[in-house]
C-alpha cells in the first residue's frame, strides 16, 4: 500500500538552496524531509570548477553537492530520492504526491526546484539531442575527444563550456548573438587567450546539419543578425548554454509568477503568497543566481518557515 508520510518541513530540491535550508530546519529540531528531485545536487553536479563558494578556492560542483547532501544529513534531516510530481497547497496540511507512490503532508513547505538549460527550440536540434546536441559539457564532453565542437551562448556558463570541451576537442567555437559577452571579465579573459577556442559574435544557429544513418551532427547553421549572411560552422558537437528557466511547473497554477516563470516571493523574505510556504534559490531568482546566494536564500527560508511554525503554535 502506497505510504504517506507527515513533515513539519517538506523542502522540495536539492541544489544549494535547498540543502542549506535543511541544514537550518535540522538544528531548528523540525525534523525536515528533503525530496530531490530528477537530479540530486542540481545544477552545480553538472558544472566542473566552482572558484567563488567562499572557503573553497577551488571545488569540483559534484563535490560540493554531496558535501552539502551529507551536511544535512549529519543535522538530522531526512534526504529522499524521489521526485514530487503533484503539489496541493491548498490542501492544510499541504499535500505532496512522490513519484514512488509515497504521499507526504507537510505543515511548511519550502521551494527549492531551481532552474533547468534551456534550448533554442528549432525542431534539428530537438532530433539531434543526444546525437551530437547537448547541453551538459560534463555530461557528453569525453565524446568529442579530437573533433570541432560549437558552444551558443554568451554567459558563464557558455565560457565555462567552452573552456571545458577544450580538453578533449580540436577546436571550440563559440557563437554569441551580440559582440559582447556577459560572462565574468575573468572568464572572458581565459577564453580569448585560448588558442584552440575561435569566436563567431553577432550570429545565431537557425539549423543544425547532421547524418541520417547514423544519426550524428556534422555542423550548424548560422545567420549573421546584422548582415543576414549565413554561413556552416562544422562540428561533431553542438552544445546549448543560453541560460535556465525556473522549474516552477509544480506551482505555476497555485503561485503568482514573475515573467519567465519565477516565483514571487515577498521583498527581503522567501514568503511566497500562501502563508507556509516559502520559495529559494534559482527558482524565483533571476538576477543573482549564484550558488552562494541560493543558498542563501535556502537559510532565509528555513528561518522563515521555522518562525511561521512557531506562530501557529
Ligand atoms: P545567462 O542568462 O547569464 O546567459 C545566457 C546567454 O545566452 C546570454 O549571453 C544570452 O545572450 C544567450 N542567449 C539567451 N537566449 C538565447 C537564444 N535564444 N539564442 C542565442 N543566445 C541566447 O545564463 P548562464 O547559464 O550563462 O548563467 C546563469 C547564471 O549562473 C549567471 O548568473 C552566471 O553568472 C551563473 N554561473 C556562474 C558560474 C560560475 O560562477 N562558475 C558558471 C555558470 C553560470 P545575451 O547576452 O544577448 O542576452
Amino acid at each position: 500500500m502506497a505510504e504517506t508520510r507527515h513533515t513539519k518541513v517538506l523542502i522540495i530540491g536539492s541544489g544549494p538552496a535547498g540543502y542549506t535550508a535543511a541544514v537550518y530546519a535540522a538544528r531548528a529540531m523540525v525534523q525536515p524531509i528533503l525530496v530531490q528531485g530528477l537530479q540530486p545536487g542540481g545544477q552545480l553536479t553538472i558544472t566542473t570548477e566552482v572558484e567563488n563558494w567562499p572557503g573553497e578556492k577551488h571545488i569540483q560542483g559534484p563535490d560540493l553537492m554531496v558535501n552539502m547532501q551529507a551536511h544535512a544529513e549529519a543535522m538530522g534531516a531526512e534526504v529522499i530520492s524521489d521526485y514530487i510530481t503533484s503539489l496541493d497547497l491548498k490542501a492544510r496540511p499541504f499535500v505532496a504526491k512522490a513519484d514512488s507512490g509515497t504521499t507526504y503532508t507537510a505543515d511548511a513547505v519550502i521551494l527549492a526546484t531551481g532552474a533547468q538549460a534551456k534550448w533554442l527550440g528549432l525542431p534539428s536540434e530537438e532530433k539531434f539531442k543526444g546525437f551530437g546536441v547537448s547541453a551538459c559539457a560534463t555530461c557528453d564532453g569525453f565524446f568529442y575527444r579530437g573533433k570541432e565542437i560549437a558552444v551558443i551562448g554568451g554567459g558563464n556558463t557558455a565560457v565555462e563550456e567552452a573552456l571545458f570541451l577544450t580538453n578533449f576537442a580540436s577546436k571550440v567555437t563559440l557563437i554569441h548573438r551580440r559582440d559582447t559577452l556577459r560572462a565574468e571579465k575573468i572568464m572572458q579573459e581565459r577564453l580569448f587567450k585560448h588558442p584552440k577556442i575561435e569566436m563567431l559574435w553577432n550570429s545565431e544557429v537557425i539549423e543544425v546539419l547532421g547524418d541520417e544513418a547514423p544519426l550524428g551532427v556534422t555542423g550548424v547553421k548560422t545567420r549573421n543578425v546584422e548582415t543576414g549572411e549565413e554561413t556552416i560552422v562544422p562540428c561533431q558537437g553542438f552544445f546549448v548554454a543560453i541560460g535556465h528557466a525556473p522549474a516552477s511547473e509544480l506551482v505555476k497554477d497555485q503561485l503568482p509568477l514573475h515573467s519567465g516563470g519565477y516565483v514571487q516571493v515577498e521583498a527581503g523574505s522567501t514568503r511566497t503568497a500562501i502563508p507556509g510556504v516559502f520559495a529559494a534559490g534559482d527558482l524565483t531568482d533571476h538576477i543573482y543566481r549564484q550558488a552562494v546566494t541560493s543558498a542563501g536564500m535556502g537559510c532565509m527560508a528555513a528561518l522563515d518557515a521555522e518562525r511561521w511554525l512557531a506562530e501557529q503554535e
